[in-house]
């Protein structure tokens, strides 16, 4: 009897250690099931997919004027940089990230913080566009974000305290990161930020439990990938779009993240500029730069692939969420997705297969090329348009170019709204003077091999948000804002639109015609993603305000539309008042 009493109890110990009891908390269902489950915001976007709507209705176009704050928070210090975070809810916590790679949370109920975490960056960080952070990932018991210096760091989301830590790429050679992680079948997935800095972008799939690599997919054709230490094919085909050794650092950062689909079991990740930004130095299309990509989360491998920009020379990273959604085109149902792209174009592709259905002009203006070919899903270039080789001692011919580097659209997430069937782009019309001038790669040095002056170029705006129909490429309505639109847009059931201005505001708009209803200065400019849930039988809504980003480093002749706007760091809740 004893024997066989130790024998179980063996065998017991042995599956207690294969199976390692799961840690409470959200799960990979929980989060795939995020867009409909009304008290919890799980993922960054709202849901996989990234859709930003909420089925909530208690907060609506009818009384969204009597909106009023619940609670402040502040994000305190010195550093009062670009708070271009979105905020992640469970379980009675606030969960939001800050610039300079720090992580809070509050109390849900009364702003109370809970904890703070402080990543301890090294000096010589290359974050080409402000220390900003987009948003955490939540899985079981952690809470893991991506840092400047190009790590990944696992929280105990009780605790705020440090379960593992990895480097994402090498700092030094200019990579950063910024973007919130994806959490799919209990793997996290990233991108990597340095484009400017000829790193080679790629996406990474790790362990959620552990942060152990799992696979990695490299963005520019001729780098290997990797499946658990093994090779897992090259990207592409070598020297295929790219001339000579230029691909060895040759961008295609996936600085913003990416989405997935679990009907389609696909990944899918933009991808930046080419490097250096000189195009006459790479002849081709320099692939995958400037596209979307859709990877298997299961082999690590390209599925598909279009290039929204190819053979791009203006920076037009084409990085933009690509949001997965339905509709009947010409009589027949059709698995969708869209993305907004910083070239000025809105993209409308099959997402099973990645064909070409449309691309649809969102801007006032684009300089470079005259709408896309139907049958190819090329761009109609304007080649006098691209600005001109540099001669050996100086730069090349300049040129006026439409949309500005950043973009038509840039990070700022859009929303799709799944009653109206429209699309709210956060855009920005503004152009460029831009040339090219002599570069060569050194590591950790900036690649760009050209200069630039931002311009605006209307009286009365440089901000659109745009309603775009996407099955017929019309613009429903817009609503114009002085200064640079960057932060995020949320759409809800209530017939709501949600996005902030520069100039502090919060506003909320009818979603079918785009009247605004209600506004709240918050002290700062608002650059943050707005979320809403419900909580104890009341619906919320939640922004960060804190004024920065790429803007105000990079604005040129723009400056001058936020010139007197302040700095600040603070989460805002809102709700009805009872
Ligand atoms: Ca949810
Ligand atoms: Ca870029």
């Amino acid at each position: 009897m004893k024997a066989r009493y130790w024998c179980s109890a063996a065998a017991l110990a042995t599956f207690v250690l294969a199976t390692p009891t799961l840690a409470k908390g959200p799960t990979d269902a929980d989060l795939m099931a995020d867009a409909a489950s009304t008290g919890d915001v799980l993922t960054y976007g709202m849901g996989p997919r990234a859709q930003r709507f909420s089925p909530l209705t208690a907060i609506n176009a009818g009384n969204v004027s009597r909106l009023v704050p619940a609670f402040s928070a502040s994000l305190g210090g010195e550093k009062q940089r670009g708070q271009e975070a979105q905020p992640i809810v469970y379980d009675g916590t606030i969960y939001v990230t800050g610039s300079y790679s720090r992580l809070f949370a509050f109390d849900a109920r009364t702003g109370e913080e809970k904890w703070q975490y402080d990543a301890r960056l090294p000096d010589g960080i290359m974050p080409c566009c402000d220390v900003v952070n987009r948003g955490a990932a939540i899985y079981g018991d952690k809470i893991i974000f991506a840092t400047l210096d190009a790590r990944l760091v696992a929280l105990n989301r009780e605790t705020g305290k440090v379960i593992w830590n990895k480097e994402i790429g090498d700092y030094k050679a200019g990579y950063s990161a910024t973007a919130a992680p994806l959490i799919v079948k209990g793997m996290v997935i990233t991108g990597n930020s340095g484009g400017e800095f000829g790193i080679v972008g790629s996406v990474q799939a790790r362990d959620v439990n552990t942060g152990e690599l799992i696979w990695n997919r490299p963005m520019i054709e001729g780098h290997m990938g990797t499946f658990k230490g093994q090779d897992n094919g090259i990207t592409g085909k070598t020297n295929a779009s790219w001339p000579g050794d230029l691909w060895k650092t040759g961008g295609g950062a996936t600085w913003l993240g990416g989405t997935y689909d679990p009907e389609t079991n696909l990944l899918y990740f933009g991808t930046g500029n080419p490097a250096p930004w000189n195009s006459h130095l790479r002849k081709g299309d320099n692939l995958y730069t400037s596209s979307t990509v859709a990877i298997n989360p299961d082999t690590g491998k390209i599925v598909w692939h279009y290039q929204t920009t190819p053979h791009d020379g203006w920076d037009f990273d084409g990085v933009n969420e690509f949001i997965p959604f339905d509709a009947t085109i010409n009589g027949k149902p059709m698995k969708l997705g869209a993305k907004a792209d910083r070239n000025g174009y809105f993209f409308v592709l099959d997402r099973t297969n990645g064909k070409f259905i449309g691309a649809h002009k969102f801007v006032m203006q684009t300089t470079w090329a005259d709408g896309f070919n139907a049958k190819t899903g090329r761009p109609n270039y304007i080649e006098a348009n691209r600005p001109g080789m540099p001669s050996a001692d100086g730069k090349g011919s300049q040129v006026f170019a439409s949309p500005s580097f950043l973009g038509g659209k840039n990070w700022m997430p859009m929303a799709y709204s799944n009653d109206t069937g429209l699309f709210y782009i956060p855009s920005n019309d503004w152009g460029m003077d831009i040339w090219n001038e002599p570069i060569a790669y050194k590591k950790g040095a900036a690649y760009l091999g050209a200069g630039f002056t931002i311009k605006p170029i209307a009286e009365d705006h440089i901000g659109a948000l745009r309603a775009m129909d996407p099955k017929t490429g019309k613009i429903v309505w817009e609503y114009k804002n002085k200064a640079p639109l960057w932060g995020g847009v949320l759409t809800t059931a209530g017939n709501l639109v949600f996005t902030g201005t520069p100039e502090g505001y919060l506003k909320a708009f009818d979603a079918k015609t785009g009247q605004e209803l209600w506004k709240f200065q918050t002290g700062s400019g608002v650059v943050g993603s707005p979320v809403t849930w419900e909580q104890d039988g009341e619906q919320y809504i939640a922004v960060m305000s804190g004024w920065g980003g790429a803007v105000p480093l990079w604005g040129g002749e723009v400056a001058k539309t936020f010139k007197d706007i302040n700095q600040g760091g603070a989460l805002w809740v809102f709700k009805l008042p009872r």
